[in-house]
């Protein structure tokens, strides 16, 4: 499988951490570490608050700017809640959609991932669209099947034109956060189904473009083996996001 057909991707993703004041060093960090890369496209997935000064801090660097989450319609009585478009005016080229911490804590359905995905597509943003079993469906063996139907039900918001601005994450539950991280044979085979899967819906040309991430415990350690295999186009970082140097190690490391 050729990678360069396709484009890797290296998004951290903050969470609920850093404020607005809090985050300008680390803007700073990730801007001179990783301001000038080219081989792959770096993303910081910010707090909805950081977003104006992460927009200010980079616009003249490689690095995007992404949203954790946004609301599936356009506007309305939707009290507390941030649309597509807000999105796109401030800024924003990327939108993480269904994050299992969503699916979780939040109650985020397959449908309702699917409508968010239709909405950012509509916006031109490009969705990075996280599925992953749970550590009891590893144990049971259903993982690529569960993978898998989150997957094809994505697809269904997703028409053929605009297919190669989809970007999958596979993030395991069970590593998110813990330290755990999948091995290479692990993620390389999950990542290597989603891809097959998106062949079976769009044909092989097409999956040969999509991004597909890997995330879960990806750290400056083991981020080179993970990113070598042929299916793994970059990563979704969550703690190692969190501190210029580590989050600037995985995008070197995504240089091979
Ligand atoms: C994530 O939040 O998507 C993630 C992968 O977190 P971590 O890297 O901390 O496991």
């Amino acid at each position: 499988m050729n990678k360069t057909l396709r484009q890797t991707v290296i998004a951290g993703n903050w969470k609920m951490n850093k404020t607005p004041s809090e985050a300008r060093d680390l803007l700073d960090g990730v801007k001179k570490l990783c301001g000038k890369t080219k081989w792959c496209d770096v993303v910081v997935c910010v707090p909805y608050l950081d977003i104006p000064l992460a927009v200010r801090t980079l616009k003249d660097c490689r690095v995007s700017v992404g949203a954790q989450n946004m609301h599936q319609e356009a506007s309305g009585a939707f009290t507390g809640e941030i649309s597509a478009e807000m999105l796109r005016d401030a800024g924003v080229k990327y939108v993480i959609i269904g994050h299992s911490e969503r699916r979780q804590y939040f109650g985020e359905t397959d449908a309702l991932v699917a409508k968010k995905i239709t909405r950012a597509l509509d916006c031109d943003l490009r969705p990075i669209i996280c599925v992953g079993e749970t550590l009891e469906q590893r144990d049971m063996g259903i993982t690529l099947e569960i993978v898998g139907a989150q997957v094809k039900a994505a697809l269904t918001a997703v028409p053929e034109d605009k297919a190669r601005r989809v970007i999958f994450a596979y993030e395991p539950v069970w590593a998110i956060g813990t330290g755990r991280v999948a091995t290479s044979e692990q993620a390389a085979e999950v990542c290597g189904h989603i891809r097959s899967i998106v062949r079976k819906q769009y044909g092989a040309r097409i999956a040969r473009g999509v991004t597909v991430q890997y995330g879960g415990s990806m750290n400056a350690e083991n981020a080179r083996e993970l990113l070598s295999q042929a299916d793994i186009d970059g990563g979704l970082i969550g703690g190692a996001s969190l501190k210029p140097e580590p989050f600037a190690a995985i995008v070197d490391a995504s240089n091979q």
